[in-house]
């Protein structure tokens, strides 16, 4: 577990500024939800932080280490995405611990791992099974398994749920929040959806057109909005 820093992070795709300066922190082990509208820049602060994207300024430290200059792989951070691209050819244990095998993690200590994800996920019974045989949530699970048997610093998620349907969507995010209880693990969670967000977020940071317009308990974000933009998206209607 740890804490992530986030200090003045800057980014331009071609002419379009797309982060224009965010800093905030994840305090160690909490839950953290970036909400906003789509495009404001969610996804690109979540891939800076994970390493896909390197930010043209600012700093980002994990755990205290500074990370900018660092592979994904040498991050400690797991990501889960909306399209959690499975092995069609592999089954479910393998595709949970297919990160480990690359990573010359031993066998014994991969098949470790993954029974207590798979016990933890409640896809034990799964194992044997190929993805096409596996329900859109039951996929969704074996992609955190995966972020899971890495046991890492901290876990990025964007829009993990974005594909499933609204009953299942409801389902999943106590499952996530149970996750987040059960591992206390230090978690920054990406979504335009706002109910999603004051549901599992400790914390939110809402996010507008490459900026941070208020962060804060979801409670008092929604009843003491601080912007036009944050009570039309997120507040209490006056
Ligand atoms: P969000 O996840 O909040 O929907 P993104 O971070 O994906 O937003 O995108 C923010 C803005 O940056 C959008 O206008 C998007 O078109 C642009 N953008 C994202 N990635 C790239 C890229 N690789 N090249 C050019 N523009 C990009
Ligand atoms: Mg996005």
């Amino acid at each position: 577990m740890a804490e992530v820093r986030l200090q003045d992070l800057r980014k331009s795709f071609g002419e379009t500024l797309v982060l224009k300066g965010v800093s905030t922190v994840v305090p160690d082990g909490s839950f953290v939800v970036v909400v906003g509208p789509s495009g404001c820049g969610k996804s690109t602060l979540l891939r800076m932080i994970a390493g896909l994207e390197e930010p043209d300024q600012g700093s980002i430290t994990i755990g205290g280490r500074d990370v900018v200059r660092l592979e994904p792989g040498d991050r400690d951070v797991a990501m889960v995405f909306q399209n959690y691209a499975l092995y069609p050819h592999l089954t479910v244990e393998q595709n949970i611990g297919f990160g480990l095998s690359v990573r010359g993690i031993p066998r014994a200590e991969i098949r470790r791992r993954v029974a207590r994800a798979a016990e933890i996920l409640h896809i034990g019974e799964l194992l044997s099974r190929r993805p096409r045989q596996l329900s859109g949530g039951q996929r969704q699970r074996v992609a955190m398994g995966r972020a899971i048997v890495r046991e890492p610093q901290a876990f990025l998620f964007d829009e993990p749920l974005s594909n499933l349907d609204a009953k299942l969507r409801v389902i999943m995010r106590t499952e996530i929040k149970r996750l987040h209880r059960d591992l206390g693990a230090t978690s920054v969670y990406v979504t335009h959806d706002q109910v999603e967000a004051m549901t599992l977020g400790d914390r939110l940071v809402v996010m507008n057109n490459g900026r941070i317009e208020q962060e804060g308990a979801p409670l008092d974000i929604y009843a003491r909005p601080e912007t036009s933009f944050v009570g039309a998206f997120i507040g209490s209607p006056p």
